[in-house]
């Protein structure tokens, strides 16, 4: 079977998510191998990645991998794809995941697709544009196909497997040791989820009013066990950090539920979260863009809806 390779995202040891839902895609092209860039394999990780379907995985266990920035993973990836000749190479569609498949991109005179949102057998790659309007199916026709997908473009399954170990050297050129990390920083998250990989995701936009009201937003967040987003005008407005901001000049989101309140729906905002699953508006102006685009829509005032709406998540639980 065709061997398809998948760059493993992992913070602390820990496997995340949307390496589990790349090796589940995976698993439609051919016969996954999962490729672990840095120290931090533990048998633990391996036994994850194994459970989600790899058969290989390949560990470049060298601190030199993972303490320089971006270009030794790209390396590692341009090594393998020439001495296991993939069918198809798969990333995380995330701000390093793009930057990882464009350099290899180049490095292996290949074809790239970026923003996948699925995958099916070929390989070809499907992405949805004009607001989740109109889904294009793209195929790679030069070199090795690369795809960088999305977070939350499918849902991890368990398969059955015990993944062989395979050690790898990778050599790194003096260009690829170029930008080094002097720092890591642990960001105190709390117990949200990350908000390009949440599964829900609740965002206040302008109508919110000021940063003391954005607890509405985030109690119904926590009821939903969901990500807190903003539009950028409550962002400028510094009612919350820009690291939170969704849109063009923010964050791309695509879970399955995207909860937008007092959001008018700007073509930058959507340029975020349209490739969301589903939808949800709360605004008060029944004419809001934003209400083109939603699979339901509830016009009212956001501080009486989401309030109840939190209250009812609650009740449910
Ligand atoms: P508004 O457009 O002011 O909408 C507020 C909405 O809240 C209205 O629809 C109103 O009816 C509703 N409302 C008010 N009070 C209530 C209430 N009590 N209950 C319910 N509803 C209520 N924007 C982004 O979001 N992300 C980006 O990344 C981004 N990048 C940009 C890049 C560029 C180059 C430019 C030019 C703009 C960018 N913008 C971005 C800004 C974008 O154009 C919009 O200005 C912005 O998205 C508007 O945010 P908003 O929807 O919160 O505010």
């Amino acid at each position: 079977m065709a061997e398809i390779l998948v760059l493993v995202e992992h913070v602390e040891g820990e496997v995340k998510k949307v390496t589990l839902e790349l090796l589940t895609l995976a698993r439609t092209l051919g016969s996954p191998s999962a490729v672990w860039a840095g120290p931090g394999s533990s048998a633990d990780a391996k036994a994850r990645l194994a459970e989600y379907g790899a058969d290989k995985v390949y560990i470049a266990d060298s601190a030199e991998v993972s303490d320089h920035v971006v270009a030794p993973k790209t390396a590692l990836l341009a090594q393998l794809v020439s001495s296991a000749s993939p069918a198809a190479v798969l990333v995380a569609a995330t701000a390093e995941g793009k930057e990882v498949a464009g350099r290899l991109a180049i490095r292996t005179d290949s074809g790239i697709i970026t923003d996948a949102v699925g995958l099916v057998d070929g390989p070809v790659a499907e992405q949805s544009i004009f607001g989740g309007g109109v889904n294009v199916h793209s195929r790679v026709t030069k070199g090795t196909p690369i795809f960088a997908v999305r977070p939350n473009a499918t849902t991890p399954e368990a398969s059955t497997g015990a993944a062989a170990e395979e050690q790898v050297t990778v050599t790194l050129s003096e260009a690829d040791k170029a930008a080094k990390v002097v720092e890591r920083v642990k960001q105190e998250k709390g117990a949200r989820p990350e908000l390009t990989e949440a599964a829900i995701v609740v965002s206040g936009g302008r109508g919110v009013g000021s940063a003391e009201n954005f607890a509405v937003i985030e109690k119904l967040a926590d009821a939903l066990g969901a990500a807190v987003g903003a539009s950028r005008a409550a962002t400028d407005a510094g009612w919350y950090p820009h690291q939170f901001q969704v849109g063009q000049t923010g964050k791309t989101v695509a879970p399955q539920l995207y909860i937008a309140a007092g959001i008018s729906g700007a073509i930058q905002h959507r340029a975020g979260m349209q490739t969301a699953k589903t939808i949800v508006a709360i605004n008060k102006d029944p004419e809001a863009p934003i209400f083109e685009l939603a699979d339901f829509g509830v016009v009212g005032d956001l501080h009486q809806i989401v309030p109840q709406l939190t209250e009812e998540v609650d009740k449910r639980k």
